[in-house]
């Protein structure tokens, strides 16, 4: 059974993130969100928050595909968690060359760590490729419109942090 591991901080999930998953699940048979609790980074939602989230909006995709995808909460080092879940396969998404540089790096390191794990790059649809949780919170905070950017109960839980 080949397992993946998705990690990010999904403050909150965006369309890019739902189009990485959906792809990433033609690769394996269970897919894991490692969802990183990042206190230090200061999510705007909450871990409960961003499971929840990660949960509601993956259980329809699984139904569909028949893979398994659960969110998985994380705070030590990728390949450990890796190992914790027993994934074999890293997913990670490619938006622009500013990604590439910090992956790449992470790949090298990450492979001294544990060569055993290989790290796959997945490209969203070009209509997704610019979404970053960042510019989503951004924009959100300063009353724009992010209804092509996050499925609607994300944004509905952005309009209740930022009323307009
Ligand atoms: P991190 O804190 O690791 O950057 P994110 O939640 O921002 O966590 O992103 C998780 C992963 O999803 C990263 O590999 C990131 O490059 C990827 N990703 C985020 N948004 C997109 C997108 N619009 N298209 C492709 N990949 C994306």
């Amino acid at each position: 059974m080949r397992v993946g591991l998705y990690p990010g901080t999904f403050d909150p999930l965006t369309l890019g993130h739902l189009d990485i998953i959906g792809r990433a699940t033609l690769l394996v048979d269970r897919l894991v969100i490692g969802i990183a609790i990042n206190k230090d980074k200061g999510p705007l939602f909450s871990l409960e928050e961003r499971v929840s989230m990660v949960e509601a909006e993956c259980a329809k995709l699984s139904a569909k595909t028949g893979v398994e995808i659960v969110a998985h909460p994380f705070d030590n080092l990728l390949v450990d968690c890796a190992r914790d879940v027993g994934a074999g396969i890293i997913v990670r998404g490619l938006r622009a060359v500013a990604d590439f540089e910090y992956e790449y790096q992470m790949v090298g390191m990450n492979r001294q760590l544990d060569d055993s794990i290989e790290t796959v790059f997945l490209m969203a649809d070009a209509q997704y490729q610019a979404i970053a949780s960042r510019l989503v919170k951004e924009i959100a905070r300063l009353g724009g419109d992010v209804t092509d950017f996050v499925p609607p109960a994300i944004k509905t839980a952005l309009d209740r942090h930022f009323p307009t």
